[in-house]
């Protein structure tokens, strides 16, 4: 596939760091604000809407010096179910994998019922992966669409 002159720019190496590739991008602003990456002091590259192949259009992030935990991993899960991770040191991919809905999601989505005890109480929310697409409340059994999820 052809690049263009601005694509290849965004895929830079970066000597240590991680690569979010493959980020829908509708998300990909809510995958910045969720990793909290706009308070990171190290360089960040956000690339939008980028042609690819599969899914036609996609984004990517690149952050330098930063190793994401299995938490934010799981977050990450939750807005870019398809997003796959790299790992970068010296230069090189030392890891990649596709990033995975967990079968419990804990503290990291708000329930949409207001009258869940999870709501109301000082604790963190639990939610089941039911497929892909739906998460349901450990508590109040409420299902949601996970498109639509807010987080917490
Ligand atoms: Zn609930």
């Amino acid at each position: 596939m052809q690049k263009t002159p601005n694509q290849e720019l965004l895929v830079a190496a970066i000597k240590d760091g991680t690569v979010i590739d493959h980020i829908p991008s509708s998300r990909i602003f809510d995958v910045v604000n969720l990793l909290g990456l706009q308070g990171l002091a190290s360089a960040v590259v956000v690339g939008c809407n980028l042609e690819s192949g599969q899914m036609g259009k996609k984004s990517i992030i690149k952050v330098a010096d930063k190793f994401f935990t299995p938490d934010e991993v799981d977050r990450l899960s939750v807005v870019a179910p398809g997003a796959t991770l790299s790992i970068i040191r010296n230069y090189d991919v030392v890891e990649k994998h596709q990033v995975r809905l967990p079968e419990t999601l804990r503290g990291i989505i708000r329930c949409d019922n207001p009258v869940c005890i999870s709501n109301n109480e000082p604790m963190p929310t639990r939610f089941h992966v039911k497929d892909n697409a739906t998460v349901r409340c450990h508590y109040c059994e409420h299902e949601q669409r996970l498109e639509k999820v807010e987080i917490v």
